[in-house]
């Protein structure tokens, strides 16, 4: 056999001889310091290196979905605050929709109404 064969990608200078080293991903033979760079990927908000010789077109784009989404603080809360007095209900989200709350078309903050539940019961007379 000759040796070249055991190359695979490498090349050797004879007057400058370089290591050989094995792709940790496609198993290839290259120059170690030259064409098999660290893979780094992102654990947390910086890249870090991964320990894995990779050549050079197995190298992997560092996949910024890796990195932790950093959530604004939450505004500042104001002091005495006070429900929004509307007609599309307390909470603002429109009429009739989801999470309308207690309030409803045409009422004011001054007159509730109850819920169907607290109306007063239906009396019945039998005149005979
Ligand atoms: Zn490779």
């Amino acid at each position: 056999m000759a040796w070249a064969s055991k190359a695979g990608h490498a090349t050797t200078d004879p007057s400058a001889p370089e290591a050989f080293g094995i792709c940790d991903r496609c198993g290839f033979t290259y120059n170690l310091a030259r064409d098999l760079p660290w893979q780094f990927d992102f654990r947390g908000p910086r890249l870090a290196n991964l320990r894995l010789r990779i050549c050079r077109p197995c190298q992997d784009t560092p996949w910024e979905f890796y990195k932790p989404i950093v959530v604004p603080p939450d505004p500042l809360p104001v002091l005495n605050p006070r429900p929004q007095q509307t007609n599309t209900g307390s909470n603002g989200w429109g009429v009739g929709g989801w999470g309308t709350g207690p309030w409803s078309v045409g009422q004011t903050w001054e007159q509730p109404v109850l819920p169907v539940e607290y109306a007063p019961p239906m009396t019945m007379s039998v005149d005979e």
